[in-house]
């Protein structure tokens, strides 16, 4: 089994929300619905989910560029740096994106790196109803980079 190390994630949240565009107006039902916990945490989103999110609830969000644009792949990086602890992705089951490799990507990442993450809304629901979502925790990240330097070190040795 390989090493883990342990990340904390603040009592503050900072959440991402992506929605695609048949999704929004889930997500925008949802924010709208837990307005009074989300004002609680930090809200980060792809460019338009976090356009409508900001006029729809006057909460705060900063906003990447827009998905099909290299937003998912700005909010992958900043789950790969610690600085995202929950992502909220609604993401469109019954039509293809421009972007799907984009899409799995980020998928990939937020599993990688042990993120809460909720694709519909009822486990969207359960996430912020869960005491977890409103205290300190500390995932569990596997240790990849501790491999990846001991691959180079071999690699620098031969
Ligand atoms: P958008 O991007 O919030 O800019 O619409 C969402 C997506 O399609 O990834």
């Amino acid at each position: 089994m390989s090493k883990t190390f342990r990340m904390a994630m603040p009592a503050r949240k900072r959440l991402a929300l992506i929605a695609h565009d048949r999704r929004k107006p889930d997500l925008l039902d949802w924010v709208a619905y837990n307005r009074p916990v989300l004002v609680e945490h930090e809200l980060f989103a792809t460019g338009t989910t976090g356009a409508l999110v900001a006029e729809r609830t006057g909460l705060p969000v900063t906003c990447f560029r827009s998905g099909p644009l290299g937003g998912d792949q700005q909010v992958g990086a900043r789950i790969s740096e610690g600085e995202i602890d929950v992502l909220v992705f609604f993401w469109d089951p019954l039509e293809p994106q421009p972007h799907d490799p984009d899409v799995k990507a980020l998928l990939r990442l937020a599993v990688l790196y042990n993120i809460p993450t909720a694709c519909n809304r009822a486990t969207a629901d359960f996430l912020v109803a869960a005491p977890l979502f409103h205290g300190a925790y500390d995932r569990q990240v596997a240790d990849h980079d501790s491999e990846r330097a001991a691959f180079l070190a071999e690699k620098l040795k031969a």
